[in-house]
C-alpha cells in the first residue's frame, strides 16, 4: 500500500485536489478535518470534544486523530493506498504514524506540499467560508490562529520528511484551481 501525505498550509488547496490524486492513482482520500466535521455534524460525544478546539483554530488531540487513521488503514479495501489530508501535523504525530506504519511493514511513500504565501491564506479562507460556511473559516481571528498553529506546529514536519527524502514541494499560486490542478498532478507524475 501507498501511503502519501497531502501537505501544505489552511487554504492551499488540499481538499479541492485531493479528489483529482486520489482518482488517479486509486488512492483513498482520508481528511482528519472532514472526519472531525462529520463527527460534529452528527453530534457525537468526539464530535462535542473538538469542537471548541476546532472553532478556535486549535489542533485536536494527537489520539483522536491517530484512531482515525488507524480505524481507515484497518477497515478500507481494494484501493492502492490512502492520501492522507491534513494528518499529520505536528511532529509527534509523524513519529506515530511512522510507528503505525511500521507495525503493518509499510511507510509514508512521499509528502506532497502545496504552498502559498500567508496573504493568499486569508483570501482563500474567506472565499471558501462565502461556499462552504466552515465555521473556522468565519472569523479572521481563528484564521490567524490557524496560521499560527500551522507554522509552530506543522511546519517543522518539512524538515522532518526533508531528511527522509520524501518531501515534495508546488505552488499553488496560480489564479484557477485549473492550473493549480495541473502542476499538483505533475509532481505527483514525477515522484509516482
Ligand atoms: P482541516 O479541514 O484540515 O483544515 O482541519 C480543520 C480542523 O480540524 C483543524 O484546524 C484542527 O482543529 C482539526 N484537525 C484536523 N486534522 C488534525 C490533526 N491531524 N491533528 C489535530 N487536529 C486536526
Amino acid at each position: 500500500m501507498k501511503t502519501y501525505i497531502l501537505f501544505g498550509p489552511p487554504g492551499a488547496g488540499k481538499g479541492t485536489h485531493a479528489g483529482a490524486i486520489a482518482e488517479k492513482y486509486n488512492l483513498r482520500h482520508i481528511s482528519t478535518g472532514a472526519l472531525l466535521r462529520e463527527e460534529i455534524a452528527a453530534g457525537s460525544e468526539l464530535g462535542k470534544q473538538a469542537k471548541a478546539l476546532i472553532d478556535a483554530g486549535e489542533l485536536v488531540p494527537d489520539a483522536v486523530v491517530e484512531g482515525m487513521i488507524e480505524n481507515a488503514f484497518d477497515t478500507v479495501k481494494g484501493v492502492d493506498g490512502f492520501l492522507l489530508d491534513g494528518f499529520p501535523r505536528n511532529l509527534q504525530q509523524a513519529a506515530d504514524l511512522d510507528a503505525i506504519l511500521a507495525k503493518r511493514g509499510e511507510a509514508v511513500t512521499a509528502v506532497v506540499a502545496l504552498m502559498i504565501p500567508d496573504e493568499m491564506i486569508y483570501t482563500r479562507i474567506q472565499g471558501r467560508a462565502l461556499i462552504e460556511g466552515r465555521a473556522d473559516d468565519a472569523s479572521d481571528e481563528v484564521i490567524s490562529n490557524r496560521i499560527k498553529t500551522y507554522h509552530t506546529q506543522t511546519e517543522p514536519l518539512i524538515e522532518y520528511y526533508s531528511k527522509a527524502g520524501k518531501y515534495h514541494e508546488v505552488e499553488c499560486t496560480r489564479p484557477t484551481i485549473e492550473e493549480n490542478r495541473a502542476n499538483v498532478l505533475a509532481l505527483v507524475d514525477s515522484i509516482a
